[in-house]
């Protein structure tokens, strides 16, 4: 049996990358890890091949030469989904679609030959037993959440690691919070679960064996959703990094009480994590209780943010609009905790009602969901009817991005958060680092309309920042993308 393994491209989201990756020459942010340990999992007997259509085209040679094709992704990814679909129906191929995607879209069935609905690492021997007896379900559904002990690693030679800017692994799964517009906790559940610290390690042995040096996302949504067993990982993590003099470096997704945990964040530092994903949503109290956010309440969240950077981490943030309880003048204090937290990379989105989720259960109740959505906060298009004036609310949504990234404020912005961020951990230059220096000030410093900014920004990061200068400059590349990206969404909306 062939199998080609087929991930559909991301639109051009913030979480892309898409307008960063060519100064590093990197044509992907990650690769697809679900995809790659889902391969582990086919017969050894099997011929695999992947296709990361973020790195180059599924080509109809692809096709001709399987016997059956298994997709992967999230709702954000289905309209190529849908196109890739079709193709194979077209030239009578069997198809197989698992991921987050079969969990918000009901009707994937009518798309492809065999649906994965949930985690499918108990599914799997079915499935393959089905398939190569020819009597394979429509369906597949997971009736229990598997131990991630049972994780098998997944299979990095279906990659090259050489045209990705991060690798990624995953530690756990789950989150015990309860953020009402989170489908996160519908799929994976509210008990967080792990994976042992030898299974982490061997995969880390298993990228630094295919000669991968950087950064390392570790993709969970919510790494510090058990914190004894994290607090049991991190120091075999530091162990194993600092042994090999420092290889990778670290970034995650953590919730906000990541701030409360010195000896955590004493950890995560020990480990080599320079980065860190916090799910602020918004500086409005009614707001996070409205959206049972209650773990970002009762503090200062702007205390919470310096915390995490004292340990060398750099803070990047989500933010929404569009909750019921949001105030007219929402926009504006969204705006100003941007500024004063000095978070240079800030996600803002539109609330959206990913279905599956009990805010789509809400408001599909009040009979305000207008239609299932796309999966992606930067869609100007809302896929339920706010509180506030509609116009309103989308025309507040593309002031703040305007005045975010616009480009002397987000450098004002970053000049803040160098002026009281100290690295711990120095990436370990390579020349693909100087390659991208060159084509920054080529892009940034000759021909963009931005320029001037730029060269002041420059100065400053080689004259009173130079201890961080290759955060300040990977941190102007970042800019572009979210530059770039908001220009264009606020143009075509
Ligand atoms: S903290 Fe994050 S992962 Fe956890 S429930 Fe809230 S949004 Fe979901």
């Amino acid at each position: 049996m062939k199998a080609l393994l087929v991930y559909p491209e991301w639109p051009d989201t913030y979480w892309s990358f898409k307008h960063a990756l060519p100064f590093e020459g990197k044509k992907s942010a990650y690769p697809p890890l679900g995809l790659m340990t889902i391969a582990t999992q086919l017969p050894a007997d099997w011929e695999k091949r992947l296709v990361d259509t973020n790195v180059r085209p599924l080509r109809g040679a692809d096709l001709d030469w399987a016997d059956i094709v298994l997709f992967s992704g999230m709702l954000v990814q289905k309209p190529p989904m849908l196109r890739m679909l079709e193709e194979c129906r077209r030239r009578g191929l069997k198809t197989v679609v698992g991921g987050p995607i079969t969990s918000s879209v009901g009707e994937m069935g009518s798309y492809a030959d065999h649906v994965v609905i949930g985690e499918a690492e108990e599914l799997m021997p079915q499935l393959v037993a089905d398939i190569e007896a020819g009597k394979a379900k429509p369906v597949y559904r997971a009736m229990a959440l598997p131990s991630l002990e049972k994780t098998p690693l997944p299979n990095v030679g279906l990659i090259n690691p050489r045209y990705y800017s991060g690798m990624a692994i995953q530690y756990s799964r789950g989150c015990p919070f309860n953020c009402e517009f989170c489908d996160i906790i519908e799929i994976y559940g509210r008990v967080p679960r792990t994976k042992t610290p030898a299974q982490v390690l061997a995969e880390l042995d298993l990228l630094y064996d295919a000669k991968w040096r950087g950064s390392v996302f570790i993709v969970d949504d919510n790494f510090i959703g058990n914190k004894r067993k994290v607090k049991e990982l991190l120091p075999a993590l530091a162990e194993w990094n600092g042994r090999r003099d420092r290889p990778f470096t670290f970034f995650t997704e953590a919730s906000v009480n990541l701030a409360d945990d010195a000896a955590l964040l004493e950890m995560m530092r020990s480990a080599g994590f320079t980065r860190v994903f916090l799910g602020i949503e918004t500086p409005v109290e009614s707001s996070l209780k409205q959206a049972q956010k209650m773990q970002n309440t009762r503090r200062s969240l702007l205390d919470s943010v310096r915390r995490i950077r004292e340990y060398g981490m750099e803070v990047m943030a989500g933010f929404i609009v569009g909750f019921d309880n949001d105030p007219e003048d929402v926009f504006d204090r969204q705006v100003e905790f941007i500024e004063e937290s000095a978070i240079p990379l800030a996600m803002v989105g539109l609330l959206q009602a990913v279905p599956g989720t009990q805010l789509y259960r809400r408001l599909m109740k009040e009979g305000r969901i207008l239609h299932e959505g796309f999966g992606d906060n930067m869609d100007f298009r809302l896929n339920f009817i706010p509180k506030m004036n509609p116009e309103r609310l989308v025309e507040g949504y593309r002031s703040i991005l305007e005045r975010i990234y616009g480009a002397e404020a987000y450098y004002q912005r970053v000049r803040r958060f160098l002026a009281d961020y100290h690295p711990v951990h120095h990436k370990q230059r390579r020349f693909t680092d100087y390659i991208a220096f060159c084509r920054s000030v080529l892009k940034q410093g000759v021909l963009s309309p931005d320029r001037g900014a730029y060269w002041k920004f420059l100065i400053d990061a080689a004259t009173r920042y130079r201890d961080s200068f290759d955060v300040a400059m990977t941190l102007a590349v970042m800019g572009y993308h979210f530059q770039t990206l908001t220009r264009l969404a606020c143009e075509t909306e």
